[in-house]
C-alpha cells in the first residue's frame, strides 16, 4: 500500500489509466455516438478527412473536463497530493497521446514501436474502425477481443499520409511491405460526401474512388 500510495507511482497509475480513457472514449465517446456530441462528431470529421484535426482550443477543453473528473474523484479517494500526481501522468500521456495521434499521420516510422502504431492507426481508418481503438498500446484492444493484426494496409490513394507515397504516387520501396494503394490520388466532390457518410457509420472509406 505504501509503494502505491507513492507519489511516483501515483503518476505512473495515472499514465497507465490514460491508455484505457483513450479506449474508452475513442470506442464508445467518439464511434459509437456516431456523430451525436462535439467529440464524436470532431472524432468522425478526421475519418472523413484524415487531415483535419481538431483545434487546440478543443483539446485544451478535453484537457480540463479530463482534470474536472479525475481530479475530485481521485482526491476523494486518496488526499489531495496523490490526486495531484496521478493527474500530471494522467495529462502527461493525454498530451504525449495527442502527438503521437498526429505523429502517425504526418510523419513516417522510425523504429518498430512506429512503424506497428502507424499501421495499427491506419488499419483502423481504412481497413475496420470498429477495430483498434487504442493508439498508443493494444492492451486494452486484446483484453476486450477488438484487435485485428493490422497486416497489410491497404490505403485509399486519396487519403494516404504525405510520408507514404514517393512523388510518382506509389508506395515508398521501404513501406512496401506493409502497405498497398488504391484508387485515385484526388478525390471527386462526390467522393469527399460519400467518405463523411461512411465515416459517420463506422464503415471504412471505399477504396476504389
Ligand atoms: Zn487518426
Ligand atoms: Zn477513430
Amino acid at each position: 500500500m505504501r509503494m502505491i500510495g507513492s507519489r511516483g507511482a501515483a503518476v505512473l497509475i495515472g499514465a497507465a489509466s490514460w491508455t484505457a480513457a483513450e479506449y474508452g472514449l475513442h470506442r464508445f465517446l467518439m464511434h459509437e455516438l456516431r456523430g451525436r456530441g462535439l467529440a464524436s462528431r470532431e472524432h468522425l470529421k478526421h475519418h472523413a478527412d484524415v487531415t483535419y484535426f481538431s483545434p487546440a482550443s478543443k483539446k485544451l477543453a478535453s484537457a480540463a473536463a479530463t482534470t474536472a473528473v479525475a481530479y475530485p474523484v481521485t482526491a476523494g479517494l486518496a488526499g489531495r497530493r496523490w490526486a495531484t500526481a496521478f493527474t500530471s501522468g494522467l495529462l502527461s500521456m493525454y498530451f504525449g497521446y495527442e502527438v503521437a495521434h498526429r505523429r502517425t499521420h504526418t510523419h513516417p516510422p522510425r523504429n518498430r514501436y512506429g512503424r506497428w502504431a502507424r499501421r495499427n492507426h491506419l488499419h483502423h481508418h481504412f481497413g475496420a474502425p470498429m477495430r483498434n481503438f487504442g493508439v498508443t498500446s493494444p492492451v486494452w484492444d486484446k483484453a476486450f477481443g477488438t484487435y485485428d493484426d493490422p497486416g497489410v494496409v491497404t490505403v485509399p490513394r486519396r487519403m494516404a499520409p504525405v510520408w507514404l507515397l514517393d512523388e510518382t504516387g506509389e508506395v515508398k520501396a521501404e513501406l512496401a511491405r506493409d502497405y498497398l494503394t488504391r484508387g485515385a490520388r484526388r478525390a471527386e466532390a462526390d467522393q469527399v460526401d460519400r467518405d463523411r457518410i461512411d465515416a459517420f457509420r463506422n464503415v471504412a472509406p471505399a477504396l476504389e474512388g
